[in-house]
């Protein structure tokens, strides 16, 4: 079983957590003020108005004039991305991240009961009061089960 993790406005999320007075207000991670390069993430109030990630910063700053700009932390997010791997890791050694917000999980071994009284996963602790948003997939590999995917919203994980 994989468990596929993809996290929400991955890097506006980040700057959100770290820096509450930005909640509510749009917010887009990349570009420049003054309208130059690329939106690296933009988050849900940023994205009401019609901003996406890959979108040229200069539409972006077209659409709304009011957006708070921020610079990439890549480094930071990278620590953030490797956070997340540990909080897997409780689970499972097998992780591979395909990105920064996009891991994936072999989960088969931990969550396959050893005991019918053990049926349930442990949970995680949250890692974080400020948690980060996530969208979770998890695909059912075995090949004696029906092919399912079951997608859930995870927001007190990381
Ligand atoms: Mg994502």
């Amino acid at each position: 079983m994989i468990l596929h993790v993809d996290m929400d406005a991955f890097y506006a999320s980040i700057e959100e957590r770290d820096r509450p007075e930005l909640v509510g207000k749009p917010v887009v991670v990349g570009g420049t003020p003054e309208g130059r390069g690329v939106v690296a993430a933009a988050n849900y109030v940023a994205r009401q108005f019609g901003i996406h990630s890959a979108m040229a910063a200069v539409t972006a700053r077209r659409l709304c004039p009011q957006a708070i700009c921020l610079p990439p932390r890549m480094q930071y997010y990278a620590e953030v991305s490797k956070q997340i791997q540990g909080v897997l890791q409780r689970f499972t050694p097998i992780i591979e991240p395909l990105s920064l917000d996009y891991l994936g999980a072999e989960v088969v071994q931990r969550f396959r009961p050893r005991q019918p009284q053990a049926a349930k996963p442990p949970r995680p602790k949250p890692a974080s009061t400020t948690p980060l948003g996530s969208g979770m997939v998890i695909e059912n590999t075995t090949p004696s089960a029906e092919e399912f995917h079951d997608e859930v919203r995870c927001t007190s994980l990381w």
